[in-house]
Protein backbone atom coordinates (compact mmCIF):
# COMPACT_ATOMS: atom_id res chain seq x y z
CA UNK A 1 0.00 0.00 0.00
CA UNK A 2 2.80 2.21 0.90
CA UNK A 3 4.68 1.90 -2.04
CA UNK A 4 1.50 2.42 -4.45
CA UNK A 5 0.87 5.71 -2.18
CA UNK A 6 4.31 6.52 -3.08
CA UNK A 7 4.18 5.83 -6.99
CA UNK A 8 1.20 8.10 -6.94
CA UNK A 9 2.41 10.64 -5.19
CA UNK A 10 4.99 11.65 -7.44
CA UNK A 11 2.22 10.99 -10.25
CA UNK A 12 0.25 13.57 -8.93
CA UNK A 13 -3.20 11.36 -8.91
CA UNK A 14 -6.24 13.06 -7.53
CA UNK A 15 -8.76 11.32 -5.26
CA UNK A 16 -11.08 11.95 -7.87
CA UNK A 17 -9.39 9.82 -10.40
CA UNK A 18 -10.27 6.83 -8.16
CA UNK A 19 -13.72 7.18 -9.09
CA UNK A 20 -12.87 7.21 -13.05
CA UNK A 21 -10.50 3.92 -12.28
CA UNK A 22 -13.18 1.73 -10.08
CA UNK A 23 -15.28 2.36 -12.89
CA UNK A 24 -13.55 1.58 -15.89
CA UNK A 25 -12.03 -1.61 -13.50
CA UNK A 26 -15.26 -2.19 -12.58
CA UNK A 27 -16.79 -2.41 -16.22
CA UNK A 28 -13.73 -4.16 -17.19
CA UNK A 29 -14.66 -7.14 -14.82
CA UNK A 30 -17.90 -7.65 -15.71
CA UNK A 31 -16.68 -7.90 -19.19
CA UNK A 32 -13.76 -10.61 -18.88
CA UNK A 33 -15.76 -12.89 -16.36
CA UNK A 34 -19.54 -12.40 -18.11
CA UNK A 35 -22.15 -14.37 -16.42
CA UNK A 36 -20.01 -15.14 -13.47
CA UNK A 37 -20.28 -11.52 -12.07
CA UNK A 38 -23.56 -12.21 -9.82
CA UNK A 39 -24.68 -8.62 -8.71
CA UNK A 40 -23.35 -9.89 -5.08
CA UNK A 41 -20.10 -10.72 -6.50
CA UNK A 42 -20.08 -7.19 -8.49
CA UNK A 43 -20.79 -5.67 -5.26
CA UNK A 44 -18.22 -7.46 -3.42
CA UNK A 45 -15.45 -6.08 -5.71
CA UNK A 46 -16.75 -2.74 -5.53
CA UNK A 47 -16.66 -2.77 -2.19
CA UNK A 48 -12.94 -3.84 -2.12
CA UNK A 49 -12.01 -1.50 -4.65
CA UNK A 50 -13.37 1.29 -2.68
CA UNK A 51 -11.58 -0.01 1.06
CA UNK A 52 -8.50 -0.37 -1.07
CA UNK A 53 -8.94 2.93 -2.87
CA UNK A 54 -10.23 5.09 0.98
CA UNK A 55 -6.70 3.90 2.32
CA UNK A 56 -4.84 4.90 -0.38
CA UNK A 57 -6.59 8.22 -0.68
CA UNK A 58 -5.83 8.82 3.10
CA UNK A 59 -2.11 7.79 2.69
CA UNK A 60 -1.78 9.84 -0.46
CA UNK A 61 -3.36 13.06 1.35
CA UNK A 62 -0.92 12.48 4.18
CA UNK A 63 2.26 12.22 1.94
CA UNK A 64 1.26 14.86 0.17
CA UNK A 65 1.11 17.24 2.77
CA UNK A 66 4.02 16.11 4.66
CA UNK A 67 5.99 16.91 1.07
CA UNK A 68 4.11 20.00 0.98
CA UNK A 69 2.49 19.71 -2.78
CA UNK A 70 -0.22 21.42 -3.95
CA UNK A 71 -2.42 18.89 -6.03
CA UNK A 72 -3.12 21.42 -8.95
CA UNK A 73 0.43 21.67 -9.67
CA UNK A 74 2.23 18.74 -8.36
CA UNK A 75 5.59 19.40 -10.55
CA UNK A 76 7.42 21.90 -10.46
CA UNK A 77 10.32 23.07 -13.52
CA UNK A 78 13.56 22.28 -13.54
CA UNK A 79 16.07 23.52 -16.10
CA UNK A 80 18.84 21.06 -17.41
CA UNK A 81 21.96 22.86 -16.46
CA UNK A 82 24.63 19.44 -17.32
CA UNK A 83 24.67 16.50 -19.23
CA UNK A 84 27.18 13.22 -18.47
CA UNK A 85 27.58 10.54 -21.02
CA UNK A 86 28.22 8.31 -18.50
CA UNK A 87 28.15 4.76 -20.78
CA UNK A 88 27.58 4.29 -24.35
CA UNK A 89 23.48 3.80 -23.08
CA UNK A 90 23.42 5.96 -20.22
CA UNK A 91 23.50 9.46 -19.38
CA UNK A 92 22.94 11.55 -16.45
CA UNK A 93 21.54 14.61 -16.52
CA UNK A 94 21.88 17.43 -13.29
CA UNK A 95 19.28 19.53 -12.97
CA UNK A 96 18.27 22.98 -11.23
CA UNK A 97 14.78 24.01 -9.59
CA UNK A 98 13.64 26.92 -12.49
CA UNK A 99 12.27 29.23 -10.19
CA UNK A 100 15.38 29.62 -8.28
CA UNK A 101 14.26 27.78 -5.16
CA UNK A 102 15.70 25.24 -2.88
CA UNK A 103 15.51 21.33 -3.55
CA UNK A 104 13.08 19.41 -1.86
CA UNK A 105 14.21 17.61 1.36
CA UNK A 106 15.51 14.15 -0.73
CA UNK A 107 16.63 11.06 1.17
CA UNK A 108 19.24 9.01 -0.43
CA UNK A 109 17.46 6.04 -2.76
CA UNK A 110 14.18 8.44 -3.49
CA UNK A 111 13.06 8.81 -6.92
CA UNK A 112 11.15 11.71 -8.58
CA UNK A 113 8.87 11.13 -11.52
CA UNK A 114 10.09 13.03 -14.98
CA UNK A 115 7.36 14.33 -17.23
CA UNK A 116 8.04 15.54 -20.98
CA UNK A 117 6.31 15.84 -23.93
CA UNK A 118 7.12 13.43 -26.13
CA UNK A 119 7.21 14.64 -29.88
CA UNK A 120 3.73 13.55 -31.36
CA UNK A 121 1.94 15.43 -28.30
CA UNK A 122 1.72 12.70 -25.72
CA UNK A 123 2.69 13.60 -21.94
CA UNK A 124 4.50 10.96 -20.63
CA UNK A 125 6.16 10.75 -16.94
CA UNK A 126 8.92 8.29 -15.96
CA UNK A 127 10.34 7.99 -12.28
CA UNK A 128 13.96 7.86 -12.14
CA UNK A 129 15.90 7.81 -9.03
CA UNK A 130 17.80 10.97 -7.54
CA UNK A 131 21.41 9.79 -8.18
CA UNK A 132 22.79 12.70 -6.84
CA UNK A 133 22.40 15.48 -5.03
CA UNK A 134 26.60 16.51 -4.15
CA UNK A 135 25.89 19.98 -4.73
CA UNK A 136 22.87 21.07 -2.76
CA UNK A 137 20.81 23.12 -4.98
CA UNK A 138 20.64 20.21 -7.79
CA UNK A 139 19.39 16.98 -8.25
CA UNK A 140 20.94 14.57 -10.49
CA UNK A 141 19.25 11.55 -12.48
CA UNK A 142 20.59 8.47 -14.62
CA UNK A 143 19.16 7.37 -17.34
CA UNK A 144 19.61 3.94 -19.11
CA UNK A 145 18.50 4.09 -22.81
CA UNK A 146 16.01 1.19 -23.25
CA UNK A 147 16.16 -0.10 -26.81
CA UNK A 148 13.66 -2.45 -27.73
CA UNK A 149 14.09 -6.19 -28.37
CA UNK A 150 12.26 -8.52 -30.92
CA UNK A 151 10.30 -6.15 -33.07
CA UNK A 152 9.31 -3.92 -29.81
CA UNK A 153 9.93 -0.41 -29.94
CA UNK A 154 12.77 1.18 -28.26
CA UNK A 155 11.97 3.12 -24.70
CA UNK A 156 9.33 6.22 -25.32
CA UNK A 157 11.16 8.52 -22.38
CA UNK A 158 14.70 6.88 -21.87
CA UNK A 159 14.71 7.69 -25.89
CA UNK A 160 13.64 11.36 -25.67
CA UNK A 161 15.89 12.24 -22.67
CA UNK A 162 19.02 10.53 -24.75
CA UNK A 163 18.43 12.26 -28.03
CA UNK A 164 15.75 15.30 -27.31
CA UNK A 165 17.59 17.09 -23.94
CA UNK A 166 19.81 19.56 -24.24
CA UNK A 167 21.55 22.09 -21.40
CA UNK A 168 18.89 24.46 -20.96
CA UNK A 169 16.07 22.82 -21.88
CA UNK A 170 12.71 23.07 -18.84
CA UNK A 171 11.60 18.88 -17.30
CA UNK A 172 8.53 18.86 -15.25
CA UNK A 173 9.45 16.92 -12.17
CA UNK A 174 7.63 15.74 -9.46
CA UNK A 175 8.43 15.93 -5.40
CA UNK A 176 10.84 13.00 -4.60
CA UNK A 177 9.04 9.50 -3.20
CA UNK A 178 9.90 5.98 -2.15
CA UNK A 179 10.58 4.29 1.04
CA UNK A 180 13.93 2.41 -0.76
CA UNK A 181 15.79 4.75 2.16
CA UNK A 182 18.36 4.00 4.49
CA UNK A 183 17.30 3.84 8.11
CA UNK A 184 19.10 5.80 10.83
CA UNK A 185 21.51 2.84 12.26
CA UNK A 186 25.01 1.45 12.17
CA UNK A 187 24.43 -1.97 10.72
CA UNK A 188 26.75 -2.00 8.11
CA UNK A 189 25.72 -2.22 4.56
CA UNK A 190 25.81 -4.44 1.60
CA UNK A 191 24.73 -2.36 -1.86
CA UNK A 192 24.10 -5.16 -4.24
CA UNK A 193 23.21 -3.80 -7.67
CA UNK A 194 22.77 -4.71 -11.58
CA UNK A 195 22.75 -2.61 -14.71
CA UNK A 196 20.71 0.58 -13.77
CA UNK A 197 20.18 -0.20 -10.55
CA UNK A 198 23.60 1.85 -9.83
CA UNK A 199 21.31 4.66 -9.86
CA UNK A 200 20.53 3.97 -6.25
CA UNK A 201 23.95 2.77 -4.82
CA UNK A 202 26.10 6.14 -5.60
CA UNK A 203 23.21 8.42 -3.58
CA UNK A 204 23.64 6.18 -0.78
CA UNK A 205 27.57 5.84 -0.60
CA UNK A 206 27.01 9.90 -1.16
CA UNK A 207 25.42 10.08 1.83
CA UNK A 208 27.31 7.84 4.33
CA UNK A 209 30.48 9.11 3.03
CA UNK A 210 29.12 12.81 4.18
CA UNK A 211 26.98 11.29 7.24
CA UNK A 212 28.45 8.49 8.74
CA UNK A 213 31.69 7.66 7.27
CA UNK A 214 32.88 5.04 10.13
CA UNK A 215 30.01 2.73 8.99
CA UNK A 216 30.95 -0.54 6.90
CA UNK A 217 29.96 -0.53 3.40
CA UNK A 218 30.26 -3.43 0.43
CA UNK A 219 29.09 -2.55 -3.00
CA UNK A 220 28.63 -5.49 -5.49
CA UNK A 221 27.52 -4.98 -9.07
CA UNK A 222 26.61 -6.74 -11.64
CA UNK A 223 27.03 -5.99 -15.68
CA UNK A 224 27.68 -6.71 -18.99
CA UNK A 225 30.91 -5.66 -19.29
CA UNK A 226 33.02 -3.39 -17.37
CA UNK A 227 32.44 0.10 -20.47
CA UNK A 228 28.52 -0.72 -19.23
CA UNK A 229 28.84 -0.21 -15.75
CA UNK A 230 27.63 3.96 -15.28
CA UNK A 231 28.82 5.82 -12.55
CA UNK A 232 31.57 3.29 -11.40
CA UNK A 233 34.59 5.68 -11.15
CA UNK A 234 32.25 7.85 -8.87
CA UNK A 235 30.81 5.61 -6.48
CA UNK A 236 34.56 4.31 -5.93
CA UNK A 237 35.77 7.39 -5.38
CA UNK A 238 33.19 8.30 -3.04
CA UNK A 239 34.29 4.91 -1.18
CA UNK A 240 37.20 6.52 -0.38
CA UNK A 241 35.96 9.12 2.07
CA UNK A 242 34.29 5.43 3.92
CA UNK A 243 37.29 3.84 6.76
CA UNK A 244 35.71 0.62 5.73
CA UNK A 245 34.69 -0.13 1.68
CA UNK A 246 35.18 -2.58 -0.61
CA UNK A 247 33.80 -2.87 -3.91
CA UNK A 248 33.39 -6.39 -5.95
CA UNK A 249 32.11 -6.45 -9.46
CA UNK A 250 31.05 -9.18 -11.97
CA UNK A 251 30.97 -8.76 -15.81
CA UNK A 252 29.22 -10.96 -18.23
CA UNK A 253 32.51 -10.31 -20.03
CA UNK A 254 35.72 -9.51 -17.95
CA UNK A 255 38.27 -7.55 -20.54
CA UNK A 256 41.94 -9.25 -20.96
CA UNK A 257 43.96 -7.77 -18.22
CA UNK A 258 40.99 -6.85 -15.61
CA UNK A 259 41.85 -9.31 -12.60
CA UNK A 260 40.10 -7.64 -10.18
CA UNK A 261 36.22 -8.67 -11.75
CA UNK A 262 34.72 -11.50 -12.03
CA UNK A 263 33.37 -13.39 -14.61
CA UNK A 264 29.18 -13.86 -15.05
CA UNK A 265 26.74 -13.42 -13.08
CA UNK A 266 26.91 -12.15 -9.41
CA UNK A 267 27.74 -14.89 -6.94
CA UNK A 268 27.29 -13.57 -3.16
CA UNK A 269 28.22 -17.06 -1.60
CA UNK A 270 31.44 -16.30 -0.04
CA UNK A 271 31.50 -13.03 -0.53
CA UNK A 272 32.68 -11.85 3.42
CA UNK A 273 30.02 -10.18 5.07
CA UNK A 274 29.65 -8.59 9.14
CA UNK A 275 26.56 -9.96 11.05
CA UNK A 276 24.20 -7.68 11.28
CA UNK A 277 24.55 -6.94 7.64
CA UNK A 278 21.53 -4.59 5.71
CA UNK A 279 21.15 -4.97 2.42
CA UNK A 280 20.06 -2.37 -0.14
CA UNK A 281 19.28 -4.31 -3.93
CA UNK A 282 18.20 -2.92 -7.22
CA UNK A 283 18.24 -4.47 -10.40
CA UNK A 284 16.25 -6.92 -12.74
CA UNK A 285 13.58 -8.93 -10.87
CA UNK A 286 15.73 -12.20 -11.65
CA UNK A 287 18.65 -10.82 -10.13
CA UNK A 288 17.10 -9.33 -6.81
CA UNK A 289 15.80 -13.05 -6.13
CA UNK A 290 18.88 -14.49 -6.82
CA UNK A 291 20.68 -12.29 -4.43
CA UNK A 292 17.60 -12.27 -1.88
CA UNK A 293 18.14 -16.56 -1.86
CA UNK A 294 21.91 -16.50 -1.27
CA UNK A 295 21.36 -14.41 1.83
CA UNK A 296 18.58 -15.96 2.88
CA UNK A 297 21.00 -19.35 2.76
CA UNK A 298 23.39 -17.13 4.37
CA UNK A 299 21.07 -16.83 6.87
CA UNK A 300 20.52 -13.10 6.41
CA UNK A 301 16.93 -12.41 7.95
CA UNK A 302 14.62 -11.41 5.57
CA UNK A 303 13.12 -8.16 7.26
CA UNK A 304 17.21 -6.94 6.35
CA UNK A 305 16.78 -7.52 2.73
CA UNK A 306 15.37 -3.93 1.10
CA UNK A 307 14.72 -3.75 -2.40
CA UNK A 308 13.80 -1.39 -5.10
CA UNK A 309 12.14 -2.25 -8.60
CA UNK A 310 12.53 -0.46 -11.48
CA UNK A 311 9.01 -1.49 -13.31
CA UNK A 312 6.10 -2.95 -11.76
CA UNK A 313 6.29 -4.19 -8.29
CA UNK A 314 6.20 -8.05 -8.71
CA UNK A 315 8.45 -9.30 -5.85
CA UNK A 316 5.80 -9.87 -3.38
CA UNK A 317 3.63 -11.72 -6.07
CA UNK A 318 6.72 -13.73 -6.50
CA UNK A 319 8.37 -14.45 -3.72
CA UNK A 320 7.23 -15.96 -0.62
CA UNK A 321 5.48 -14.58 1.65
CA UNK A 322 7.99 -14.12 4.28
CA UNK A 323 9.86 -12.01 1.85
CA UNK A 324 10.05 -9.26 5.06
CA UNK A 325 10.14 -6.03 3.00
C1 LIG B 1 11.03 3.52 -8.62
C2 LIG B 1 11.68 3.52 -9.99
C3 LIG B 1 12.93 4.12 -10.15
C4 LIG B 1 13.55 4.09 -11.40
N1 LIG B 1 14.79 4.66 -11.55
C5 LIG B 1 15.43 4.60 -12.74
C6 LIG B 1 16.75 5.15 -12.90
O1 LIG B 1 17.32 5.71 -11.96
N2 LIG B 1 17.33 5.06 -14.12
C7 LIG B 1 16.72 4.43 -15.18
O2 LIG B 1 17.32 4.38 -16.26
N3 LIG B 1 15.47 3.91 -15.06
C8 LIG B 1 14.81 4.00 -13.87
N4 LIG B 1 13.55 3.49 -13.75
C9 LIG B 1 12.87 2.97 -14.96
C10 LIG B 1 12.20 4.15 -15.71
O3 LIG B 1 11.14 4.67 -14.88
C11 LIG B 1 11.54 3.75 -17.04
O4 LIG B 1 10.72 2.62 -16.81
C12 LIG B 1 12.58 3.42 -18.10
O5 LIG B 1 13.39 4.58 -18.36
C13 LIG B 1 11.86 3.01 -19.41
O6 LIG B 1 11.00 4.03 -19.81
P1 LIG B 1 10.76 4.31 -21.36
O7 LIG B 1 9.69 5.35 -21.49
O8 LIG B 1 12.06 4.59 -22.04
O9 LIG B 1 10.25 2.92 -21.89
P2 LIG B 1 8.67 2.50 -22.28
O10 LIG B 1 8.34 3.31 -23.51
O11 LIG B 1 7.90 2.71 -21.07
O12 LIG B 1 8.91 1.03 -22.65
C14 LIG B 1 9.21 0.07 -21.63
C15 LIG B 1 9.44 -1.29 -22.26
O13 LIG B 1 8.25 -1.73 -22.91
C16 LIG B 1 8.55 -2.16 -24.23
N5 LIG B 1 7.40 -1.87 -25.11
C17 LIG B 1 6.84 -0.68 -25.33
N6 LIG B 1 5.79 -0.79 -26.20
C18 LIG B 1 5.70 -2.11 -26.51
C19 LIG B 1 4.85 -2.87 -27.34
N7 LIG B 1 3.87 -2.29 -28.02
N8 LIG B 1 5.07 -4.20 -27.42
C20 LIG B 1 6.07 -4.80 -26.72
N9 LIG B 1 6.90 -4.13 -25.91
C21 LIG B 1 6.73 -2.80 -25.81
C22 LIG B 1 9.78 -1.36 -24.65
O14 LIG B 1 10.53 -2.01 -25.67
C23 LIG B 1 10.55 -1.30 -23.35
O15 LIG B 1 11.33 -2.45 -23.17
C24 LIG B 1 12.90 3.49 -12.51
C25 LIG B 1 11.64 2.92 -12.34
C26 LIG B 1 11.04 2.93 -11.09
C27 LIG B 1 9.69 2.28 -10.94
Amino acid sequence: MRRIADKHVSLGIRPEQYTIVGEHLLASVGEVLGDAVTPEIAAAWSEVYWLFALQLVAEEARLYQQANVDLSQPTRPYRVVRRIEETADVISLVLEPADGGPLPAIAPGQYVSVFVDLPDGDRQPRHYTVSSTAVRTRLQITVRRVRGTNGAPDGRVSSYLHDQVEIGDLLDVSAPAGDFVLTPTESPLLLASAGAGITTVLPIVEHIARTQPQRTVIVAHADRRAQDHALRETVMHLGREIDDFSAYNWYESVDEGDSRSRQGFMDLTDLPLPDDVQVFTCGPLPFMRHVRSTLLDRGVPPARIRYEVFGPDLWAAQTSPDSGS
